[in-house]
């Protein structure tokens, strides 16, 4: 788009808004949509080739307009999230396209994505321990969860430690700046013998000093293993997986169960936009 094609659909974009407003008491209050109907609207893959504003407003017009207030941003947030995902080569189970429970949304942040992770981690752990022995305290349980990352993790996530209440362990990266399957396993071993119960693992693709990647394919089976909850932060470098030639980085990415990348980085969008996808339902309780 050069400036002057900018000029004209900044200029229509308002002049669509403005329409909207003298033309809202003829509109209807609830929309006339059924649930799932932007999904048959729109490609079921992200366009390879642009198309004029003009175009785009029209869509906008025809397709999103009939369902607002609601469904309608939640459904394109469900289409354009699998774009995404397919975009970088996710395994199917985290798409909202899959059969099972999994899927895409959109969080504000990677600092946010990983507390959002923390929380069902803590929460699965917790219900799933006291539906083997309902005799166990909820509260004394929560004490004893540990959550383990790399030394080379970023701020955000030590802090969702302290937002969720939960010991975070920062072990030791190797001469590259990777945690390794064996010394996450050894922390692991450490506090079981302490009575302690590992329940969430942070694992860097990416890491924020040196663009280190944690295997996760060792990284992975550990965590299956003790079912304990395995959340991939690529938060600046996961915009590289959309190039085939980069996916070998994220190999055993099939063993996490949510995964975040920041589209408000590489890939130049707008703060903020976080991509956060879950193969499992990112619900508590279940
Ligand atoms: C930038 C970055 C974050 C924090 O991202 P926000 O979206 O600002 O919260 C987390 N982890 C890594 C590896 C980062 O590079």
């Amino acid at each position: 788009m050069d400036s002057q094609q900018f000029r004209e659909f900044g200029k229509a974009a308002i002049d669509l808004m403005a329409d909207y407003y003298d033309t809202i008491r003829t509109r209807d209050v609830l929309p006339s949509v059924e649930p799932g109907y932007l999904l048959k609207l729109l490609p079921e893959n992200a366009p390879e080739e642009p198309e004029s504003w003009k175009d785009v407003l029209n869509d906008f017009s025809q397709s999103i307009m009939p369902g607002m207030s609601s469904p309608a941003c939640t459904e394109l947030e469900v289409v354009t999230m699998n774009w995404l995902g397919k975009l970088l080569g996710l395994p199917e189970e985290f798409l909202n396209c899959s059969d099972g429970p999994g899927g895409g949304v959109i969080q504000g942040s990677a600092s946010e994505a990983t507390l959002v992770g923390l929380l069902v981690a803590k929460n699965k752990t917790v219900h799933r321990l006291m539906r083997n022995d309902p005799t166990l305290n909820e509260g004394e349980l929560n004490a004893k969860l540990v959550a383990y990352t790399s030394d080379q993790c970023n701020s955000s996530v030590e802090k969702s430690g302290l937002l969720g209440s939960m010991k975070m362990r920062l072990l030791k990266s190797d001469p590259e700046g990777r945690l390794r399957g064996e010394t996450l396993k050894n922390a692991f071993e450490e506090d079981r013998a302490k009575g302690l119960i590992p329940c969430y693992v942070i694992a860097n693709l990416g890491t924020t000093g040196t663009c280190a990647f944690d295997p996760l394919y060792e990284l992975g089976p550990v965590c299956n293993e003790s079912d304990v909850w395995l959340h991939v932060d690529a938060a600046y470098a996961g915009a590289a997986f959309i190039c085939p030639e980069f996916r070998g980085l994220m190999k055993g990415v099939e063993y996490a169960d949510s995964f975040d990348f920041n589209p408000h980085k590489w890939m130049l969008v707008n703060f903020d936009c976080s991509a956060m996808w879950s193969a499992l339902a990112l619900i508590c309780n279940s």
